[in-house]
This record gives C-alpha cells, sequence and structure tokens, in this order.
C-alpha cells in the first residue's frame, strides 16, 4: 500500500509539470470548468424535471403544468447544449496550445542536447515521442479532465436526488453497483497494460519504417527490400497481436459492462415498481431514479476509461519530461563570456577521451597538438585511430575526460560554445544538405548574406557554374538530403557554406574522401581556397591531399606518434611513410591514377587547376 503510495504520488509530479503549460490559459481554463460545472447540472435538471412531466400527465392530468414543463425542458437542454459548446471549444483550443508548446519545447531542447545523447538514442523513438506521445497528452486536457470532472459532479449529484427520493430504493441500487465497480476495475487495469505494450511496439515499428525510408537507396543497393519488409512485417505484426489481445479485452469489457449495468436497471425497476404499487413513490419519481441510476452507471464506466487514458497520458508525459529533463553535457558554465573573435591558435593538453558507453576504452590517449595561427594542420592514421573524434573535441562537440583544449589561450570549456562554434567551420565527409533549395543550403552559413556574397561565396567553391546549370539555378530544390545532387556537388555547397561563414579555424574530415578524382580536383581547389589565412586540421584518406599542409600529426590507436612535415616524416621513416609508401605503390599500380595522385611536392596547385577547363564551363 505504501509503494502504491509513492507511486501516484511522483506521478502526480509529472501532471504538475504539465500545469505549467496549463497557466497561460488558465481564463480559458476557468471558463471551461464552469461551463463543465453548468453543463453537468443542467444533466441532472432534466431527469429531475422529466419526473414532474410524467407525474402531471399520469397522476395530475394536469394539462397546463405539462406545456409549462415542457418548455422549462426544451429551455434546459438548449441551456446544455450552449454549455457544451463553451466547454467543447475552450478545452480544444487549449489542448492544441498545449500540444504545440510541448512540441516546440521538446523541439528545443533536442536541438541542444550533445552528440553523446544522440548517440544513445534511435530516431524513431524520438520522433514518436515528439509526435504520438504529445499527442496522448492533448487528449488529457481535452477530454479526460472534463470527463473526470463531469462524471464527479454527476455521479454525486444523481446520488443525492435518488437518495431524497428514495433512500431504500437507493441502498438496493448501491448494494449492486460495487460488482460493476469491481469488475471494470479488473478490466480496466488489465486493458492498460495491454495498450502500453502495443504503443512500446507500434514506436519500435515505426523505428524499423524510418530507417528503411531513411536508408532507402541502401536497401536497395544490397537490394534488400524484402528483408527489411520481412523485418517490418515482424514488428508490425508483433503490434497486432497485440493490438488483437487488446481488442478481445475490450470487446468484452463492453458487453459485460452494459449487461450488468442494465441488470442493475432491470433489478432497481423490480425493486421501485413494488413501491409504486403500494404508492410510496409516484411513476414520474421512478422514472427519474431509473434514469438517474443509468447516469451512474455511466459515471462508474467511464471512470475505468478514464483511469486508462490517465495512465496513457501519464506515460506520455513521463516519456516527455525525460527527454526535456536530460541536461546537455555540453552546456555554458555559469560565468561563461563569448570567445571573442579569434586568430585561431588551437592547444590540445594532454587530451584523453573515451565514449561514454565505453568508458574504459579511450580512443584518444594524452595528446598534446598545438595548431599555429593560419597553420595548415594534416592528421593522418590508420581508420579507427581517432582522427574524427579529435577534430569533433575542438568545437566542443564532446569534452575530453582529462586535458583540455585551448583556443587563443582559453579553455573552450570556459566560453561560450555558440560563440566558439560560431568561429569553426566543418566540412564532413559526407555532407547533410537540407531539402530545401540551393540558395537555403549555402545560406545556412550566413543566413543574413548579400546576393552578392552568396554568388562570390559559390564561385570561390567552384560551385557557381554548375549551379547556374542547374534547371532551377540557385532554386533548384535539391531533393531530401540533397539526393538530386553529386557528392561532389554536394561538397562544393557545402564549401560555399563554410566560406559564407568565415570561420576562423576550419575542420576538414575526408572532405574529399568520398568523391572520384575529377570531383576531387574541384573540391581540393576549392577547399585550398577555403583555408588561406585560417588555422586548418585536416583529416585526408589520401595521402597526396596532405602533403603539402604545413605539417602532418600522425595518430595511431589513440596515440601522437609522428609530427613534423611531409619530408621531414618521410626522412623519418615511420608510420607515415609506411603509409605514404603503400598508397603510392597502390596508385602506381592502377592505370590512370599517377598522373593525378603522384604526389609531386613542388607542383600540387597546377595538378587540380590543369583539371578545371575540361570540368567547368
Ligand atoms: P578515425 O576517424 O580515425 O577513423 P574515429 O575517431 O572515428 O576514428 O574512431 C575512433 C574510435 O572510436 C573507433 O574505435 C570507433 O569505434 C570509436 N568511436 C567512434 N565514434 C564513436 C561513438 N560515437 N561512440 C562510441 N565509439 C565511437
Ligand atoms: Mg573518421
Amino acid at each position: 500500500m505504501r509503494r502504491k503510495n509513492k507511486i501516484a504520488s511522483a506521478d502526480w509530479n509529472q501532471f504538475r509539470r504539465l500545469m505549467v503549460y496549463l497557466r497561460p490559459h488558465l481564463g480559458r481554463l476557468i471558463i471551461a470548468m464552469i461551463a463543465i460545472v453548468i453543463g453537468s447540472v443542467l444533466s441532472l435538471a432534466g431527469p429531475y424535471t422529466l419526473q414532474f412531466l410524467i407525474d402531471a400527465v399520469f397522476t395530475q392530468n394536469n394539462a397546463p403544468l405539462l406545456n409549462q414543463i415542457t418548455v422549462v425542458l426544451i429551455i434546459i437542454f438548449a441551456l446544455q447544449a450552449v454549455f457544451y459548446f463553451i466547454r467543447a471549444y475552450q478545452l480544444q483550443f487549449i489542448g492544441e496550445r498545449v500540444m504545440i508548446d510541448l512540441r516546440l519545447n521538446l523541439f528545443q531542447h533536442l536541438q541542444k542536447l550533445s552528440l553523446s545523447f544522440y548517440n544513445e538514442r534511435r530516431t524513431g523513438e524520438l520522433v514518436s515521442r515528439a509526435t504520438n506521445d504529445v499527442s496522448t497528452v492533448r487528449s488529457l486536457v481535452t477530454s479526460d479532465i472534463s470527463t473526470a470532472i463531469t462524471q464527479v459532479i454527476t455521479f454525486f449529484g444523481a446520488l443525492i436526488l435518488i437518495l431524497i427520493t428514495d433512500w431504500h430504493l437507493t441502498l438496493f441500487m448501491l448494494a449492486l453497483v460495487p460488482l460493476v465497480v469491481i469488475v471494470a476495475i479488473l478490466f480496466g487495469r488489465r486493458l492498460r497494460k495491454i495498450s502500453s505494450a502495443v504503443q512500446d511496439q507500434l514506436a519500435d515499428a515505426t523505428t524499423v519504417l524510418e530507417e528503411a525510408i531513411g536508408g532507402v537507396r541502401v536497401v536497395q543497393s544490397f537490394t534488400r527490400e524484402d528483408y527489411e519488409i520481412g523485418r517490418y512485417r515482424g514488428s508490425i505484426e508483433r503490434t497486432f497481436a497485440l493490438a488483437l489481445k487488446r481488442i478481445k479485452l475490450s470487446a468484452t469489457f463492453g458487453p459485460v459492462a452494459s449487461f450488468m449495468g442494465f441488470a442493475v436497471v432491470i433489478a432497481v425497476f423490480w425493486f421501485g415498481g413494488q413501491q409504486v404499487l403500494n404508492g410510496s413513490l409516484t411513476a414520474g419519481q421512478l422514472t427519474m431514479f431509473l434514469i438517474l441510476t443509468l447516469t451512474i452507471a455511466g459515471s462508474i464506466g467511464s471512470f475505468s476509461g478514464l483511469w486508462t487514458s490517465l495512465q496513457e497520458a501519464l506515460g506520455a508525459t513521463k516519456r516527455i519530461f525525460e527527454i526535456i529533463d536530460t541536461p546537455s553535457d555540453i552546456t555554458d558554465r555559469v560565468d561563461a563570456k563569448p570567445l571573442p573573435r579569434i586568430v585561431g591558435h588551437v592547444v590540445l593538453d594532454n587530451v584523453s577521451f573515451a565514449y561514454k558507453d565505453n568508458s574504459d576504452q579511450h580512443v584518444l590517449r594524452g595528446v598534446s597538438l598545438e595548431v599555429k595561427p593560419g597553420e595548415v594542420l594534416a592528421l593522418v592514421g590508420p581508420s579507427g585511430a581517432g582522427k574524427t573524434t579529435l577534430v569533433n573535441l575542438i568545437p566542443r562537440f564532446f569534452d575530453p575526460q582529462t586535458g583540455g583544449v585551448c583556443i587563443d589561450g582559453q579553455d573552450i570549456r570556459s566560453v561560450q560554445v555558440k560563440s566558439l562554434r560560431e568561429q569553426i567551420g566543418l566540412v564532413p565527409q559526407d555532407t547533410l544538405l537540407f531539402g530545401g533549395t540551393v540558395r537555403e543550403n549555402i545560406l545556412y552559413g550566413k543566413l543574413d548574406a548579400m546576393e552578392a556574397e552568396l554568388t562570390a561565396a559559390a564561385r570561390a567553391a567552384n560551385a557557381h557554374d554548375f549551379i547556374t546549370q542547374l534547371s532551377g539555378g540557385y532554386e533548384t530544390v535539391v531533393g531530401e538530403r540533397g539526393v538530386k545532387l553529386s557528392g561532389g556537388q554536394r561538397q562544393r555547397i557545402a564549401i560555399a557554406r563554410a566560406i559564407l561563414k568565415d570561420p576562423r579555424i576550419l575542420l576538414l574530415d575526408e572532405a574529399t574522401s568520398s568523391l572520384d578524382s575529377e570531383s576531387e580536383g574541384l573540391v581540393q581547389e576549392a577547399l585550398d581556397r577555403l583555408m588561406q589565412g585560417r588555422t586548418s586540421v585536416v583529416i585526408a584518406h589520401r595521402l597526396s591531399t596532405v602533403h603539402h599542409a604545413d605539417r602532418i600529426a600522425v595518430l595511431e590507436q589513440g596515440q601522437l606518434v609522428e609530427l613534423g612535415t611531409h619530408a621531414e616524416l618521410i626522412a623519418h621513416d615511420g608510420l607515415y611513410a609506411r603509409l605514404y609508401k603503400l598508397q603510392f605503390k597502390d596508385n602506381g599500380a592502377t592505370v590512370a591514377a599517377p598522373v593525378i595522385e603522384e604526389p609531386v611536392e613542388a607542383k600540387p596547385k597546377p595538378r587540380s587547376r590543369s583539371l578545371i577547363p575540361g570540368l567547368i564551363g
């Protein structure tokens, strides 16, 4: 019993959180409440007045009274309709508003949560919380609350009216009602359990749906359509199996409950009929009694349904606030100051880092590294060495467990994240474009850029020419995630975006490695322009593209193993020299590659330039 109470108070707290969302609508809420109360009272006044109508006809033969009562009844029902309208309109208005505010808050918070949060969550699950769960909460506001109030008023109101009329009959009726109550509660409890299982399973199916739609290209290229269909079918069929359980239960529940309701009414009629026969009750009173007994049975029935939907709403509320309450592990300190415009001096001091879910396995171990303002530092090393991880520490996507990152002498944990990230440009291997137009995608780098700035950036990114050749020019819609563009075109748009942003520090994470050699030339040239005058950390898969960096840092299993210029590292004859020779040999073995890929240290630029006339225009 104690434990139950505890759960209830914790649950109550969840609902209290919702009050914050209701507060702005207090006026409407009060109007709705008044309408609910008046409406409920009127719904009792109907049967109450009806008894006089019946007695006027059957007992008193009073024609003028019949007319008067008819008018009164019509007025009562008309008023009831008016108040019903007020209640429905106000509550639904509030419900929609609360839903929108919740969604917005949830989204705002989701946008702030750090990457480590997203590492552990599936998109489908998050989307389901922002849609399904929020809708469930809306029904709490629009129907559950008003049902609860209405039923409480009608239940007790009806009870008082019949007690006054005939307390013998009332006691008789009440002896039967608990039976209905117990059955209803048992059913309701079971129904609730199954309903939440259905909900969970549905969320699971939605996740499969999302993944298969989002990754449809991969699915089709592996011709795994049938596999995905099977996966989805499995998931959705499990939903069906659970839903079937729920259907069976609720299909049984309805008839059983209504049978018991009618049985109670008939029994009351039998008992009350005897009272009428011996003259202690009028026909009108018995009629009212029967109607109010139905009202009471209906109240009890809807209480158990109400209980179920309250539980559902509670589950949904919990899931929503669970996310809203998740703190971001990357936040501004209270005393964080904006980072002033930087020159771009990056220092990593003895940095060690492990991902959360694998906290004993350090991905970076004691890395110390300095990148001077304007320097181009290439970061190379085998796949999985920790290069991407290292680069992600600079815009503070993650915080290292030990050591720190300083920019222009300031620990980045002591400055405002926004001001830090505003001065860093990141071009990843596969740029995500948003589904809008080319223009919108480039302007993402600087929302208020002038037209001239926009085209200048596009030109510098070697993108202007291909954009103007697109059917809609800058207004071309690029398709979801930019699917209508080639990889090289997407990268050049990403570069134009970065040029507009004009960051002091530039991070390129294998920005050219998914491209063919031709578009790589164009992209590389654009990147070279972008890097000019900025501190740049460049991760490159193909070593031929990094050997003219100012310095090269070699990472192996999370440790910095070599650091120096291309010539120094070749002379050192360590890991870099080995990797370099390996790639050089590979390239030499193919027919076309040497011309493009051969690392000619003295003239890297002409190599890419020579490609341009043939490709642009
Ligand atoms: P690189 O870019 O050099 O190929 P990464 O920095 O991507 O290497 O990865 C380094 C190591 O960290 C790998 O062992 C990888 O499995 C692990 N890793 C990368 N990203 C995550 C992540 N989000 N969560 C957990 N482990 C990760
Ligand atoms: Mg990587």
